[in-house]
């Protein structure tokens, strides 16, 4: 500033000193030189500044300081300071980006749908899984109004009278009669006039209370039906003279319906407990010897109860492979998920029929535990659904034996906690096969007698 200021003045010197010697004649000769300096300057100073905003408007890319520094004089120092200054901005502008851009990232993984909408309802933004559940193509629908593509009454409703913090339930796109696929929606407004619309899957929450209603009816539903023969009888005895044998007879089918109940909520309770305790430890180990002799007294007991005619007993073939073989499990679950297939082949064995119970080794190092029966059978479109509780094919004839429809959702249950694997094959007319594979993982061989043997 100071260099420039006194170059003015030199050159201003100058002037004067040239004025005065060209037009020695003329007082004013030395102010002309002087002005002519001023003007020359001044016109200089418009070329350097005319380069500057030359630059500022075409550079676009760092300058060449080399290039620039010709044509701008003393203005380069303002260049350089422009040139930091836009660097700084740029490396600002790149960490803005980055940081949006993961940030972006991160509400594209979200498994719930994010979507912005402007002050007049138009699709500003969305992440993949709002576009999913919508049906929206974020290349084509940007700026479309959302009511034009999600056509649902309930939903066009919501968008001209929400509330916040109430959500709606609309069917997803992709919904269909027999796989049923439900969203929830739920909109926040912000900034001015801008909402947030927040999509969430709730499919699955809908299915688990869909089960949870079914399943507190059909507890109260089993229960009922005893329950109500009970309160009958206890009215009869109470109110009615009745004979000694017909007492005995009431007493009886009172004891039935109550030894009923009792298993319904024995099983409801072995169910409750499968869910709610820890996985069984690989530490404590049965010997599958120990298994089979109970699972044997089970079932020839059982058998004995239900037959009528000795003669027309079931018959058992049994096959023990290994008999030193043991398993890391709970005890209790793996018995009563092998008295379960058991009791369930003797109670649909019409009698006379066979029954074949083995326990098999694999190649894999795997055992095989598999009943067969010789009853009834089962049709194909039934297999899928057995291990859902309640679910029986004939109601009548599972109560009749005595079931409750929870044997096979325990089985299934108690495999999966020991990693193995329920089987079901059948044909109907023909009988049918349960099998439960245990894994290598969980199979040792005893060194010694197996303990506890009866
Ligand atoms: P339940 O107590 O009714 O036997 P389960 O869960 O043990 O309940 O079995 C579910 C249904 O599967 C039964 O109601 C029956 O219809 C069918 N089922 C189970 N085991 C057999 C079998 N061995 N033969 C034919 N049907 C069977």
């Amino acid at each position: 500033m100071l260099g420039q200021l006194l170059s003015l003045i030199l050159l201003l010197l100058l002037g004067a000193f040239a004025g005065h010697q060209l037009l020695q004649s003329d007082p004013l000769g030395p102010c002309a030189g002087m002005f002519l300096v001023c003007i020359s300057w001044c016109l200089f100073d418009q070329y350097k500044i005319k380069n500057v905003l030359k630059w500022l408007r075409d550079t676009e890319l760092e300058p060449n300081r080399e290039i620039v520094a010709k044509g701008v004089g003393g203005y380069i120092k303002i260049i350089d300071r422009v040139v930091r200054l836009q660097r700084a901005l740029k490396r600002i502008n790149a960490d803005n980006v980055l940081r949006l851009n993961d940030f972006l990232s991160a509400i594209q993984v979200s498994p719930n749908g994010v979507l912005l909408l402007d002050s007049e309802s138009r699709i500003e933004w969305c992440n993949q899984t709002a576009a999913y559940q919508l049906g929206i193509d974020m290349k084509k629908d940007v700026m479309q109004l959302i009511a034009n593509l999600v056509r649902d009454p309930i939903f066009s409703n919501y968008l001209k009278h929400y509330e916040t913090q109430k959500e709606i339930v609309i069917q997803s796109r992709d919904s269909r009669p027999e796989i049923p696929r439900m969203i929830s929606l739920q909109l926040f407004p912000y900034g001015e006039g801008r909402r947030l619309l927040l999509s969430r899957d709730i499919t699955q929450f809908e299915q688990a209370e869909v089960m949870r209603r079914d399943f507190v009816a059909n507890v109260s539903h089993e229960i009922r039906t005893p329950l109500t023969v009970l309160a009958g009888f206890v009215e009869t005895l109470l109110t009615l003279p009745v004979s000694d044998e017909e007492r005995q007879r009431y007493l009886e089918l009172m004891s039935t319906q109550a030894t009923r109940m009792q298993t319904l909520v024995n099983d409801l309770l072995t169910l409750s407990k499968l869910e709610g305790s820890p996985v069984p430890s690989k530490t404590e180990w049965t010997p599958v010897m120990v298994l089979w002799r109970q699972c044997n007294q089970e079932a020839l007991s059982l058998s004995q109860l239900l037959s009528l005619h000795p003669s027309q007993q079931i018959k058992f073939e049994w096959l023990l492979e290994d008999e030193k073989c043991e398993v890391a499990g709970s005890r209790n679950e793996l018995f009563s998920a092998m008295t379960n297939l058991v009791s369930n082949a003797v109670r649909y064995t019409p009698e006379g029929g066979t029954i074949n119970v083995s326990l098999t080794q694999l190649l894999t190092g795997d055992i095989e535990f598999t009943v067969n029966d010789s009853g009834p059978g089962i049709a194909p479109e039934h297999i899928p659904r057995l291990t859902e509780r309640f679910y029986r094919i004939d109601r009548s004839r599972s109560r009749d034996s005595g079931g409750t429809g929870l044997g096979l959702a325990i089985v299934k249950h108690v495999a999966q906690r020991h990693d193995s694997l329920l089987s079901i094959s059948s044909q109907l007319g023909k009988g049918s096969t349960f099998s439960i594979r245990i894994p290598s993982e969980r199979l040792r061989k005893s060194t010694t007698e197996p303990a506890g043997l009866v």
